[in-house]
């Protein structure tokens, strides 16, 4: 689990989203939320 880049404090998982990037092609990120400063953020998953 990755920790908060804001105050790098403990992260959840909410799951996976597609990103759009232009109009045809995605990106598949991680969306966390750290369980201090409830910030969201996003982590790109390396594949593809
Ligand atoms: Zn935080």
């Amino acid at each position: 689990m990755s920790e908060c880049p804001r105050c790098k404090g403990k992260s959840i998982n909410l799951g996976q989203v597609t990103v759009a990037i232009g109009k045809t092609r995605g990106k598949r990120v991680n969306v966390n939320e750290c369980v201090d400063c409830k910030l969201l953020f996003y982590e790109a998953l390396e594949e593809e």
